[in-house]
Order: structure tokens, then C-alpha cells, then sequence
């Protein structure tokens, strides 16, 4: 079975919501919107207090060359555009929108559920309809899928590779996409193909979803030029490096995109994104989520609007149990802390994650012991240990020659330490500080 070849680890997969059909979640009754809720310029908006909404309007629009455009995710009406805090507590241009309790789709966006498999787009058409829906990469990431499938000058794409691994433990989100949402989901693979010029798509899915495996490579037959990985069960194979090594055997150098290899990597929800906007007409309003963890009573999947506050999910599964550790964003290997629960969903956002208390418990580090186990577990061959005590000490030269800016951020390291070493705190800290170093000595 195909997989990366260095490092990685088995964290335990606790899968809980695997089962569970997405359900939709109700409209909230105010929607906060970031203007910033994607990598590159924040968007500018473009809506007062006041105004009246659509769903699917045009509120902000991604004007520098890296940002994104941002689209009412329900009717109603302004009521404020000013700073709001997002999910870490930092406070971010918002639209707050009062909402109404049905919606009033904006003209030209097809609702209605029947498939439409035929892309009459060229390529450029897809590209530029996928800027006009404020498509962003949903894998975390949230860079604008429009500039990635503008292959530079100088390169070629020969991969259009989708991202099915869904490797980090409870997050359920692409296993269920594929199952209920095939047909779209493939005609999203598709259309992402055809927009860099290529026949055909690879699909990489981690062995331990076989229903999701058997139902793509069934409504797949009916389709030319999809393949279908099946990929060990090995964290983090869908780490974009680790995938395109599987599926391709190429490796990203070190400073490299994919793109320097010939391949361009979306995920799943990307590609279902990707179907909405270019056959539907529809832009990104929803997150595709999993609400799980072991102090959840009933893990769910849910579709839900844009702007809708974190708390209000919380809420209407009986509240934070008292044996909630954490609350995170995303899943436990890569995922932030949630500090602000009354923050609205971003595009992106795929996993609200409560720990219990045992589970959250960060026990108390000792010192190393040089087992190596951060080094054999690293699937970019960096060695843990020594980075860290070169964050403790701010030696971000030493950090940059010990190569701490080719980390993934996957927390192997961390995960697999006896020692309980805070790792990848370290090596976060280190790259935001070597990045800077790095920065101001190109701008000199
Ligand atoms: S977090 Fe960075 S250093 Fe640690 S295992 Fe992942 S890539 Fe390696
Ligand atoms: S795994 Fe932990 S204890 Fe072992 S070498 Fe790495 S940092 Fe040291």
C-alpha cells in the first residue's frame, strides 16, 4: 500500500463521527463574518450598517492579488462593520449580520439539488467563476484556489492530486463528503483537472475509510481519468508533501512548492467547493464540520453557514460537559485552542473538537533523554530535539541552518515524546521568529 516513506506516526484514530450523515445546522440569529478568513490581503468590505442582504451576496471583495472574495451566508441585515474578536481572541474586521429566518437567494445561484456533470467552462472560465465564489484551499490552509491553479511561468502541472487522507484523528469531514456527496465531489475533481489542463485526477484515501474508498470507485467508473489511492493509515499522510510522495513519488524540495514538481494538491471540501461554484453558481457559504471529542455525548457532522457563533453548536448539544479539557479548532495533532467561543465559523474551519480533561492534560516535561524518537518520527528528517533548546534560546540562525523552516507543523515529534517535551510550541516559535529574521534580511 502506497504511502510517505520517512517518519510518521499511528496517533489513535477516534473516529467517533465517521457514522454520522451531515446534518444542517439551524441559522443563527446574528452571523459574524471576518474579512480576513484566508491566507494573503484581507478582503475589502464592501456593505454598511444597514443594508439589506441576500444569501450568497457579494459583502467583501478579495481585491490584492492574494485574497479572497466573501459572500453573505444568509439574508438579513447589517448591524455593525467593525473589529470582532475571532477564534483566538484577536480582534479582526467583521460584518455582523442580523439574520432573517428564510433566505432570499441572490439571482443566478442555482438551489436546486440535481447534479449537473457537464463542464462547459474553459479553463480560464473555471479559474476566474472559482475567484468569483471566494473558493479558498478548506484543508486548513485557506489559500485562494483560484492562484493556485494559475501555474506560474516556467512550470508545468502534471499531478491535479485531491487530498482524501483526512489523516488527523475524530476529523470525519471528508469521509463523509465522499459518501454522500460523490457525484458532486467527483465532477469538483474534475473540473479542478480541467482548469490546469490535465485528463486526469488522482485521489488519495487513507485505508481506514473502505466505504468511502468503494463507494468513489464505484460512481467513479462512470468517469474517465480518476484515480483512486488507497493510502496506509500512517499520520500525516495528508500533509502535501507526504501525499504527493505516495501518490507520485516525487519529493518537494526543501523551500519548494508543489507546483516545482508538477503537482497541484486540493482537498475534498475544496473540490465540492469547486463543483458549487462553477456548476451552481453558488459561492463558499458553508463549512462542511465535525463536532466530536470524548466529552461530546453525540458526535455530529454538521453543514454550516458562515458566521455562525462556535457557542451556539456548543449550545444546542446541551453545553460544554464538565469534563471538557479543551476546546480546539481542527483536529488534536495540528489544531489551535479556542479561546473565543462566540467567534463565527471561517471557510476552513472543519473541526470543533472538545477534549476531555485527561486527554487535554499536558503533563509536566522532563529533560531529554536523546531517545531519537522525535528524529524517526519526522517525515521531513529534522531533528526535534535540537530545535527546540535552539528556540529556549533564541538562536534563530542556528535554527535557520538546522533547516526548522521546512517543519510541517505536524506534532509527531511532539506526540511520540517520553519526555513530554513541548516541541512543537518550540518549533512554532522558531519559525515565527526565524521567518521574521529571514524576512527583514531579504528587504535590506
Ligand atoms: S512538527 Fe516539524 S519537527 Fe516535528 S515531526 Fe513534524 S515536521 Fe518534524
Ligand atoms: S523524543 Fe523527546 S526525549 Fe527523545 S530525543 Fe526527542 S526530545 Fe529527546
Amino acid at each position: 500500500m502506497r504511502t510517505f516513506r520517512k517518519g510518521g506516526v499511528h496517533p489513535q484514530e477516534n473516529k467517533l463521527a465517521h457514522h454520522a450523515p451531515f446534518e444542517d445546522f439551524p441559522l443563527p440569529k446574528q452571523a459574524v463574518l471576518y474579512a480576513t478568513q484566508h491566507l494573503g490581503t484581507p478582503s475589502v468590505v464592501i456593505v454598511e450598517k444597514g443594508e439589506s442582504l441576500k444569501t450568497g451576496q457579494l459583502i467583501a471583495k478579495g481585491e490584492a492579488f492574494i485574497s479572497a472574495n466573501l459572500h453573505s451566508p444568509c439574508t438579513g441585515t447589517v448591524a455593525k462593520v467593525e473589529p470582532a474578536p475571532e477564534m483566538s481572541g484577536y480582534k479582526k474586521m467583521a460584518i455582523t449580520i442580523d439574520v432573517q429566518e428564510e433566505d432570499v437567494w441572490e439571482e443566478g445561484i442555482d438551489t436546486s439539488p440535481e447534479i449537473d456533470r457537464e463542464i462547459k467552462l474553459s479553463s480560464a472560465e473555471i479559474i476566474e467563476k472559482i475567484k468569483e465564489k471566494g473558493v479558498v484551499g478548506l484543508g486548513g490552509a485557506c489559500f485562494p484556489t483560484h492562484i493556485k491553479l494559475m501555474v506560474p511561468p516556467g512550470r508545468k502541472a502534471e499531478y491535479c492530486i485531491i487530498n482524501a487522507a483526512e489523516c488527523e484523528p475524530y476529523i470525519s469531514v471528508d469521509n463523509r463528503i465522499m459518501l454522500e456527496r460523490t457525484e458532486e465531489f467527483l465532477v469538483g475533481a474534475c473540473i479542478l483537472r480541467t482548469a490546469l489542463g490535465l485528463s486526469s485526477v488522482d485521489i488519495g484515501v487513507e485505508h481506514n475509510k473502505p466505504e468511502a474508498i468503494a463507494r468513489l470507485k464505484e460512481v467513479a467508473a462512470d468517469f474517465k481519468g480518476i484515480n483512486i489511492h488507497t493510502l496506509r493509515t500512517k499520520y500525516p499522510q495528508g500533509a502535501e508533501k507526504q501525499l504527493i510522495k505516495a501518490i507520485t513519488n516525487r519529493e518537494v524540495p526543501a523551500g519548494k512548492l508543489p507546483i516545482d514538481v508538477g503537482c497541484v494538491v486540493d482537498n475534498v471540501a475544496t473540490a465540492l467547493s469547486v463543483y458549487e461554484a462553477v456548476q451552481k453558481n453558488k459561492p463558499l457559504i458553508v463549512s462542511y464540520i465535525t463536532y466530536s471529542g470524548k466529552s461530546v455525548a453525540i458526535p455530529k457532522n454538521y453543514r454550516v453557514r458562515l458566521g455562525t457563533p462556535l457557542s451556539q453548536i456548543i449550545e444546542a448539544n446541551g453545553g460544554l460537559a464538565a469534563n471538557t479539557g479543551k476546546v480546539i479548532s481542527g483536529g488534536p495533532m495540528m489544531g489551535k485552542a479556542i479561546t473565543n467561543l462566540n467567534a463565527g465559523i471561517t471557510k476552513g474551519f472543519s473541526s470543533l473538537l472538545q477534549l476531555e480533561t485527561k486527554e487535554a492534560k499536558r503533563f509536566a516535561p522532563v529533560n531529554c533523554i536523546r531517545c531519537g524518537k522525535c528524529v524517526d518520527a519526522c517525515p521531513m528528517g529534522l531533528e526535534a530535539y535540537l530545535l527546540a533548546p535552539l528556540a529556549e534560546n533564541s538562536r534563530w540562525e542556528d535554527a535557520e541552518q538546522a533547516s526548522v523552516m521546512s517543519c510541517i507543523e505536524c506534532g509527531s515529534c511532539q506526540f511520540i515524546c517520553p519526555a513530554n517535551r513541548p516541541l512543537l510550541d518550540y518549533i512554532r516559535l522558531s519559525k515565527n521568529k526565524t521567518g521574521e529574521m529571514i524576512r527583514s534580511r531579504v528587504l535590506k
